[in-house]
């Protein structure tokens, strides 16, 4: 699409007819403000002064008949569609690769109804998760999705990633939140999926879109389940002589007992962001965790359990002060100076796989890292735990990477492949919750194989113009 031709005039005063001239945009300053996300290469890009990926023009649509209407004028003209909520995914999901238009969500913010019958609440999909959460607790109920980017994540960011919170080891994924949602199909036609999540009519639609990315269609409006507001909520930390004694500990946690929230660190984040953060002074595999319930007799007797568990793997009992400062210093883990920033380069691998290989993945990942590129460190922890195995958030920091941008990318890409392909190797998948975006859609036919063909034809029959967040998911 060339900028500032005839045609291009003409397209934009198509859109503007659809959502108002003050709701199109392709101000330069504007256009730049969408080439970054969370995304380290876009970051990088930016630091080295170089051109971010931007998008030919920015649409801000207010309503589901809006994305419908645009939608349809970018079939019918061929340019590509990226769909933009807060920006703050870490994988490039939402950068505007192929230029095109860039549809902003964010107007599109407005509360639905709040079922206190049902215990569900429905919103925009361009509303500030904050804001649903707010909604939720004026009421006494909470969606119990609360992620670290609750205050800059979008409902249609976290559907489009299949996000997660950190209460998730007892109220689960966004995809076990949410009960149905408003669908635009790439070409312009409104959709509902079935409005209960759990049926046996076919495969479950909900399922399809989330984490789809923006490639198969636009969430335009979701239901979510309502959760009472914990009322009872404590805290425990234990310290353990090994990763291994404590996902032994955690695996049989998750057998016997519900907590919401449960992170093991390992000694290398034990000894580095532990200590920063919370003062905990010691050595070994620092385990947090925290059980909530409506009656306090519950929430004891599943605490009292968890401490004959961690015995048993001769854990130390740290008491309950640590796993409280954990929990009141949740966020400041992301605040500056605790996290990893530019100049440094850095990336969050989250893996997920199953009991029977965690150990063995995060090993072989840690030595290949490690081992592969000097200079570059691994340190990981266990953050949101299923009945069956746990996620690795594994992270790999380089404190001086290469100035120049194209020998950064490069290392950055190798490192990732090093790191994703160890953990395929031994069993693991390659994403628990952050997305595939534009920094795993290489792998993902690696990672799936001959099933790939399934998300293949589903994206060519739901659009054949290929529109839909072009080069993300392997699409
Ligand atoms: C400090 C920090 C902490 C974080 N903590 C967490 C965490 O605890 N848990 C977690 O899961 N993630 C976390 N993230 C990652 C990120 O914030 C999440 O992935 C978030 O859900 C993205 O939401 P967004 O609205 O910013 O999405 P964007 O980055 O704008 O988009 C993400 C993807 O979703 C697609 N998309 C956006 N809106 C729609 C829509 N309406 N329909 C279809 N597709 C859409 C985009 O095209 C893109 O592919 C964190 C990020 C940061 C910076």
């Amino acid at each position: 699409m060339q900028v500032k031709s005839f045609m291009f005039d003409m397209i934009r005063s198509e859109l503007e007819d659809v959502v108002g001239v003050e709701n199109v945009s392709t101000s330069e300053v504007d256009r730049a403000s969408y080439t970054v996300d969370y995304f380290w290469l876009s970051r990088m890009w930016q630091d080295r002064g170089a051109e971010g990926p931007k998008p030919d023009i920015i649409v801000r649509p207010g309503s589901s008949e809006e994305v419908s209407k645009v939608l349809k004028i970018a079939n019918y003209y061929k340019i590509p569609v990226h769909t933009w909520g807060g920006g703050s995914g870490s994988q490039g999901g939402a950068l505007p690769m192929a230029g095109g238009i860039l549809l902003d969500m964010k107007r599109m913010n407005k509360l639905i109804s709040i079922d206190l019958n049902s215990h569900s609440i429905t919103a925009e999909a361009g509303m500030i998760f904050q804001q649903l959460e707010w909604y939720a607790n004026e009421k006494g109920y909470s969606c119990m999705h609360i992620p670290s980017c609750l205050t800059c994540g979008t409902i249609g960011g976290a559907l489009g990633h299949r996000g997660i919170g950190i209460f998730s080891s007892k109220y689960g994924k966004i995809d076990d939140q949410c009960m149905s949602m408003e669908v635009v199909l790439p070409n312009g036609d409104i959709i509902n999926t079935l409005p209960v999540p759990k049926h046996a009519a076919g495969p479950d639609l909900n399922q399809i879109f989330i984490g789809s990315e923006g490639t198969l269609g636009i969430i335009t409006k979701a239901t979510f389940r309502l959760f009472e507001l914990p009322k009872y909520m404590k805290h425990h930390a234990f310290l353990f002589k090994s990763m291994k004694d404590g996902l032994a500990a955690g695996r049989d946690i998750m057998q016997k007992t519900q907590p919401s929230i449960m992170r093991l660190f390992d000694e290398a984040e034990t000894i580095s962001i532990i200590k920063k953060i919370i003062g905990f002074e010691k050595r070994g595999a620092f385990l947090n965790l925290s059980v909530d319930g409506p009656d306090e007799r519950l929430v004891d007797i599943q605490m009292e359990i968890i401490k004959e568990i961690c015995a048993k793997y001769d854990a130390e009992d740290m008491g309950s002060e640590y796993g409280e400062k954990w929990y009141e210093n949740r966020i400041t883990f992301f605040y500056p100076d605790h996290i990893m920033d530019i100049p440094q380069m850095f990336g969050t691998m989250d893996t997920v796989a199953d009991f029977g290989h965690v150990e063995e993945i995060y090993w072989a990942m840690k030595n290949a890292i490690e081992s592969n590129f000097p200079g570059v460190r691994f340190i990981a922890h266990c953050s949101h735990w299923y009945g069956w195995g746990t996620m690795i958030y594994d992270r790999f920091i380089m404190d001086n990477p290469p100035e120049d941008k194209e020998e950064a990318l490069r290392l950055h890409n190798q490192i990732w492949n090093t790191g994703v392909r160890a953990a395929m190797e031994h069993g693991g998948v390659i994403n628990d919750h952050h997305g595939i975006g534009l920094k795993l859609s290489r792998l993902m036919k690696e990672q799936y194989g001959p099933a790939f063909q399934v998300m293949e034809g589903l994206k060519k029959s739901l659009d054949p113009n290929g529109i839909m967040n072009p080069y993300k998911l392997g699409l």
